[in-house]
């Protein structure tokens, strides 16, 4: 099973999905908090399969956004976590196409992950899906991880502080998206009227209170690999995290690995994001991981 194969559908749920992950080298259980494909951002790496026109404002489509899950959607997501935690506990996963083809070393669950076709601290009942799947975790696999995976931007919310909170006090951790250093190559990646200072507080912010791993995903657009001026902001940007006494447990360099929202968007090679995480380690002085 390649790890391009990365489908959010999974048997008759709506919202657990298990995928095998490069990045957590095994398998995660996915908690997908936007099944209704909304988000906040728009990046142009993107590879969710939207309803709407490629570049549009999602928010902006006649008003009618639809945020499941509602409060009443929390049973259904405790049922289909349970469960698939269930088929990966008992191994009965690996009888069923594709997870068959899965080689022994990474047949073992390596974290439940709270992501999305969107943004999933957008959610208007994130605490309580928090609080629900931190308890049926403590009843299937206690000390699994649990890993939010996030593009910042809702890290101020209250509700979301405190659910960051209960998350870190039972083995949770934050993993966040930051794909530039400067507001240019942000408004470019991300396409969103989120202002980037917002999102470099968040981050100080969330870093400041707990440790936290930062994703970043860097590409070739139109044929040409990231400047190497964007890249010394990008790490000046990391090193200033740590300077205002934010902790970053790793950095992850990635480059898309499924078709991507834009034609003119294509994977960096492997040498391309080793030199960013050098430039990361000189500069920032943070250890990182890259998955190319
Ligand atoms: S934040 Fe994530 S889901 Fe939203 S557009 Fe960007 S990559 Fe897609």
């Amino acid at each position: 099973m390649p790890y391009t194969q990365h489908s959010r559908s999974f048997q008759e749920n709506r919202y657990v999905y298990p995928v095998l992950s490069r990045r957590s080298k095994g398998i995660s259980v996915g908690i997908n908090l936007n099944p209704d494909k909304v988000c906040n951002f728009n990046c142009i790496y993107c590879q969710v399969e939207r309803n709407q026109e490629k570049g549009t404002d999602l928010f902006s489509l006649d008003g009618k956004i639809n945020l499941s899950p509602f409060p009443g959607d929390i049973p259904r997501i405790s049922r289909e976590l349970k469960e698939t935690l269930d088929l990966v506990k008992t191994g009965r996963i690996f009888s069923l196409p594709p997870f068959d083809k899965i080689p022994a070393k990474l047949r073992h669950l390596s974290d439940i992950a709270i992501s999305g076709d969107g943004e999933p601290t957008m959610v208007p009942c994130f605490y309580k899906v928090i609080e629900e799947i931190l308890k049926v975790r403590e009843g299937c696999y206690g000390d699994i991880k649990v890993v939010l995976i996030t593009n910042a931007s809702g890290l101020n919310r209250p509700k979301v502080q405190d659910a960051l909170d209960i998350l870190y006090q039972n083995n949770g951790e934050v993993w966040a998206k930051l794909d530039a250093g400067s507001d240019a190559c942000y408004r470019r990646t991300s396409r969103t009227r989120i202002p980037f200072g917002d999102i470099v507080r968040n981050l100080i912010a969330t870093a400041q209170r707990h440790p936290i791993v930062i994703q970043s995903c860097f590409n070739r657009i139109n044929n040409q690999p990231p400047q190497g001026e964007e890249i010394e902001h990008y790490c000046q940007l990391l090193k200033r995290l740590t300077v205002r006494g934010g902790r970053v447990r790793l950095v992850q360099i990635y480059t898309a690995a499924r078709p991507p929202a834009e034609d003119d968007v294509t994977p960096l090679s492997e040498d391309e994001l080793n030199f960013i995480a050098g430039k990361v380690q000189e500069i920032a002085s943070l250890p990182s991981e890259t998955y190319p």
